[in-house]
């Protein structure tokens, strides 16, 4: 008798069937690296479909003239490509919402574009930045991206992880806004050289050492984050939302 008990899914068929997408969300061009870039390049390797979706084309905040404007605006779109290529995500989607000015745009037009990112990229599992960063794009790019994976209705998303970026979320002190505390934690020991080598075609974003982006500082980041849980590399997370959906064996959640 067919009593319609399935036996428990092995983690690669569970991928299969849950995860058709994995999607990073990210306000400026090299947040998706100096975020999640060893473990994008880690999942990569392991087959996931990557999308990164970056809200802005960056740097015009800081820049005297419009063509300046343009000739770095050009450069970081072109090392965007590069990093991709070098971290292994198939596919790029790039807006141009004002730079360091998310706050100057209706926050229902940011969601909106999130909204359809996600109807079309039909992810189950989201990155995004920390919602208390001190930049406000980073800030608002959170609040955008929890607003459009709601879970409601058809929304494929059932996990958020949030993450941090040097110079940035750790400058808030937690003084006004919650404290970026992590509690997921990837092993990007085997991609730690990617993310580095990808953040290296952002030239124009690096800073020598001590700047928290610099090379050897984010290297001392990720052995500090790995250090936190007996790895010897590590990016850290904040999970925002995790839903485990009927049908998947718990079993099958652990390694
Ligand atoms: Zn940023």
């Amino acid at each position: 008798m067919n009593l319609g008990i399935r036996s428990p899914l092995r983690l690669s068929e569970m991928v299969t069937v849950m995860h058709k997408c994995i999607l990073a969300i990210v306000a400026h061009p090299d947040d998706e690296v100096l975020g999640c870039g060893g473990t994008l390049a880690r999942l990569a390797d392991e087959g996931w479909p990557l999308v990164a979706a970056v809200l802005s084309a960056g740097a015009t905040s800081r820049l005297p003239g419009r063509e300046e404007e343009r000739r770095q605006q050009a450069a970081l779109k072109d090392a965007l490509g590069q990093a991709a290529c070098i971290l292994g995500v198939k596919e790029v989607r790039q807006f141009d919402f004002p730079d360091n000015a998310f706050d100057s745009v209706p926050l229902l037009e940011i969601v909106r574009v999130v909204e359809t990112l996600v109807q079309e990229c039909c992810p189950s599992v989201v990155f995004t930045h920390h919602s208390g960063d001190l930049n406000v794009d980073h800030c608002v790019t959170a609040r955008a991206v929890l607003t459009a994976t709601r879970p409601q209705g058809r929304n494929p998303v059932r996990t958020v992880l949030s993450f941090e970026v040097p110079s940035s979320t750790e400058w808030s002190f937690g003084g006004v806004l919650p404290a970026f505390t992590p509690n997921v934690f990837f092993d990007v020991t085997a991609t730690l050289e990617r993310k580095l080598a990808a953040m290296e075609a952002y030239a124009q974003e690096g800073r020598p050492f001590p700047h928290p982006r610099s090379l050897e500082a984010l290297r001392m980041l990720s052995g500090v984050r790995g250090s936190a849980c007996g790895l010897q590399a590590a990016e850290a997370f904040m999970l925002v939302r995790h839903v485990v959906g009927a049908g998947v064996c718990l079993g099958n959640l652990l390694p």
